[in-house]
C-alpha cells in the first residue's frame, strides 16, 4: 500500500548558522493494506518528517515513496491529500470555524450535501463521546485540549480515508481519555481496515496499537518488528534500551492472554478472572489476592482453565497462543 524504498530527506543549513540535517537516512519500508503501523523512537529521530513525506507535506530528496504502486509525486498533491486523513498533535484546528465546519472541512471538498456532512459530523462526534448538540456549533477556543485533538481525530476521519497519518494525535491527553480514545483507534482500524501510521515517543502506546512498530534513530530504521517480537527479539542493545531494560518482562506479559496458559483442569474452588485478560493483569490479580492459581471464565460463564503462578514463570519463550 505504502512504500518507501530508499529514501533521504535533509534539511538544508539555516540562515540563522544551524547546521544540515540527515533527518531520513536511506529508509526503506513496506507497509501493507491494512496495518496500524506506529513508529517510535527519541525527539528528533525523524517521525515526523517521516509521516510528512507521505501525503507530500516534507518533500524527499531520494529514493521513492509509492502509493498502491505508484510513486507519489505521480499524484496531484490535492488527490493524494483527500485519500489520507491527517491529525497532529498540535491539532491545527481552523480557530474560525465551528467544530461542524471544522469536520466537515474535507467531505465538504469532496462535494458531499449539507445533509450527509451534518450526519457524519453527528456520528464522529459521537464515536468520540462529544454531544452534537452541544459541541458542533462551538469554536476550537471553548473546548479543552482533549476535546480539541478528538475533534482533530474525527476530521482526519471525516471522509473515511483508506489512509490515516498520525502524529502523536493524544499527546496532550490526561491518561484515563487517552486510553479510552486508544482503545477506541484499536476498535475502528479492527473495524474499518484502514491502513494506519501513527507516531509516538510513547512504547506501551506502541505496543497496545501496532501491527508492526518501526524503531527509528537517527534517521535510520533499527528495527521492524511486531510488538511482541520487539519485545522477545530485540534487534541490539539500542532496543532493549529504548523499550525499557527494567520492565521489558512485564510488557511481555501485557502482550500475552492469559488463556495461553490454562491447564486444562476442572473448576477450583475460589474467583475466576477473564480468560482474554492479559498475563500482566493476572500476575498483578494473584500477586494482590496472595494466590497460587485462578480459574478463567470465557466470559459467558463458562469455566476455561486454571492458570497457575507458577506457569507464568517457567514459561521459558513466550510466543502468542492461538487465540
Ligand atoms: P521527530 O518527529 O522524531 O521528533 P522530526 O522529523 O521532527 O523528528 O525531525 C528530525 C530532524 O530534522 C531533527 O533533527 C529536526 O531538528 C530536523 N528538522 C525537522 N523539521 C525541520 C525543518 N523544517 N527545518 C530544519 N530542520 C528540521
Ligand atoms: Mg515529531
Amino acid at each position: 500500500m505504502i512504500e518507501f524504498q530508499a529514501v533521504s530527506k535533509s534539511y538544508a543549513a539555516g540562515a540563522a548558522g544551524s547546521a544540515a540535517v540527515q533527518a531520513i537516512d536511506g529508509l526503506s519500508l513496506k507497509i501493507e493494506r491494512g496495518e496500524f503501523v506506529v513508529v517510535i523512537g527519541a525527539s528528533g529521530s525523524g517521525k515526523s518528517t517521516m509521516l510528512k513525506m507521505i501525503n507530500r507535506m516534507e518533500s524527499h530528496d531520494a529514493g521513492k515513496i509509492l502509493l498502491d504502486g505508484r510513486e507519489i509525486y505521480s499524484f496531484k498533491v490535492r488527490d493524494l491529500r483527500l485519500r489520507m486523513g491527517y491529525a497532529i498533535q498540535s491539532v491545527g484546528l481552523f480557530p474560525h470555524w465551528t467544530v461542524e465546519r471544522n469536520i466537515g472541512v474535507v467531505p465538504h471538498m469532496l462535494g458531499w450535501s449539507k445533509s450527509k456532512i451534518s450526519d457524519r459530523v453527528t456520528t464522529l462526534l459521537q464515536l468520540f463521546d462529544l454531544d452534537p448538540a452541544t459541541y458542533r456549533t462551538r469554536w476550537p477556543h471553548e473546548l479543552s485540549g482533549g476535546q480539541q485533538q478528538r475533534v482533530g481525530v474525527a476530521r482526519a476521519l471525516a471522509a473515511d480515508p483508506d489512509v490515516l497519518l498520525m502524529d502523536e494525535p493524544f499527546g496532550a491527553l490526561d491518561p484515563v481519555i487517552r486510553a479510552s480514545l486508544q482503545l477506541e483507534m484499536k476498535r475502528i482500524h479492527q473495524t474499518s481496515g484502514k491502513t494506519i501510521v501513527m507516531v509516538t515517543h510513547d512504547i506501551d502506546e506502541a505496543l497496545l496499537l501496532a501491527t508492526k512498530i518501526v524503531l527509528l534513530d537517527g534517521g535510520k530504521v533499527v528495527q521492524v518488528a511486531s510488538p511482541l517480537a520487539l519485545l522477545t527479539e530485540p534487534a541490539n542493545q539500542f532496543v532493549v534500551d529504548f523499550v525499557g531494560r527494567g520492565d521489558i518482562g512485564i510488557k511481555r506479559l501485557s502482550l500475552q492472554p492469559a488463556k495461553g496458559l490454562a491447564r486444562h483442569q476442572a473448576r477450583q474452588p475460589g474467583p475466576k478472572l477473564r480468560a482474554d485478560c492479559s498475563l500482566r493483569e493476572a500476575v498483578s490479580y494473584l500477586v494482590m489476592h496472595r494466590l497460587a492459581s485462578v480459574n478463567l471464565d470465557d466470559g459467558a460463564g463458562a469455566h476455561a482453565g486454571v492458570l497457575h503462578a507458577a506457569d507464568i514463570f517457567s514459561q521459558l519463550r513466550p510466543s502468542v497462543p492461538e487465540v
